[in-house]
């Protein structure tokens, strides 16, 4: 306890116990759950956009939109006993801490890559999979060799295979990370920067790393057609992308506002819930928006 100006007691010391206590169990309820395989992942759609120019019933010229399912990204989920589904963001934070990453990331590989191969066959050889990594794993020197066996151990070309890791992660040590992103994709491998646009990446700094695709934050999708400023942004980052050869994907996309949007300014890989919610493996075929013509 410490005393405080005004004679008020603030006690740290207990508080500052729970939470270490709170946190030490929380640590001890992810070991367990690796080891009673209580993750789940969960799956979310992604679509390509094409726009066709057909001669509609008066002989005039008009454009036809369509999108056709090309993968999936995987995202993890904790199904603790008794609990409601735990969201990431309340457990990869501590497991990056933690180390626990290490194991929960290889489990979530090894998951995706499975299901991967199911789906290949379900969806055609061209569908992909995304798949999160943290700035622990790509630290981790063993991660190439896990994915090349993992990949072999599933049949699957690399290509189809794409790791997200996030602006922020990259910034830290730059030479480091180009070289570490190198082995990578020298796998032949995807690459993708994830929550692009929320760093503060400058196109000289991108151009050092080998990357195939850029992931448009969701905060720019937000309000698309409603915010000039976002719309230049995004616009900025396709005209940036074309000229780089790089893939670009819109995460977050939630209203037909937001589509024709993009569909302007030549943005052609989507993903939100206006396409399919994230759900489990099983759910996924039923799940996602079959129809190509919109
Ligand atoms: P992220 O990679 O940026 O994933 C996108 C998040 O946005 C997901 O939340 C997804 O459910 C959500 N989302 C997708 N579409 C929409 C939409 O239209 N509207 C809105 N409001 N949200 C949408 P989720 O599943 O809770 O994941 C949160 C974060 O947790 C991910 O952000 C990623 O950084 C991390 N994460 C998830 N799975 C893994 C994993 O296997 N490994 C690692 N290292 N991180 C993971
Ligand atoms: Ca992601
Ligand atoms: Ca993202
Ligand atoms: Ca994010």
């Amino acid at each position: 306890a410490k005393e405080k100006g005004g004679g008020r007691i603030e006690r740290y010391a207990p508080a500052m116990g729970r939470a270490s206590r709170v946190r030490l169990g929380l640590e001890g309820a992810l070991r367990n759950a690796l080891k009673n395989e209580e993750f789940v992942l969960h799956f979310q759609p992604q679509y390509q956009l094409s726009t066709e120019r057909v001669v509609g019933d008066e002989g005039l010229l008009h454009d036809r939109v369509s999108s056709r399912l090309v993968g999936a990204e995987s995202l993890v989920r904790w199904q603790r006993p008794g609990c409601e589904l735990v969201p990431p963001m309340e457990f990869i934070p501590l497991a990056e801490e933690t180390g626990l990453i290490d194991e929960i990331g290889t489990w979530v590989l090894e998951s995706a890559c499975s299901q991967l191969r199911q789906w290949q066959q379900w969806f055609g050889s061209e569908f992909k999979m995304s798949v999160n990594l943290s700035a622990r794993q790509l630290c981790d020197p063993a991660l190439g060799a896990r994915i090349a066996s993992i990949l072999s151990a599933n049949n699957l070309r690399p290509e189809v295979l794409c790791l997200e890791l996030t602006e922020s992660c990259l910034m830290g040590s730059v030479q480091e990370n180009q070289q570490r992103l190198q082995r990578l994709r020298s796998l032949g491998v995807g690459i993708s920067i994830d929550d692009f646009g929320t760093g503060y990446s400058s196109l000289s700094y991108l151009r050092r790393f080998p990357v195939t695709a850029l992931k448009v934050d969701r905060s720019f999708i937000q309000d698309l057609g409603e915010h000039a400023d976002n719309q230049a942004i995004v616009k900025n980052i396709v005209d940036m992308a074309k000229v780089l050869k790089l893939e670009v994907v819109a995460e977050g996309v939630e209203t037909e506002r937001q589509l024709s949007c993009l569909r302007a300014i030549g943005c052609h890989t989507v993903q939100g819930y206006l396409f399919g919610r994230p759900v489990a493996a099983s759910d996924f075929a039923t799940s996602i928006n079959c129809s190509t013509d919109d």
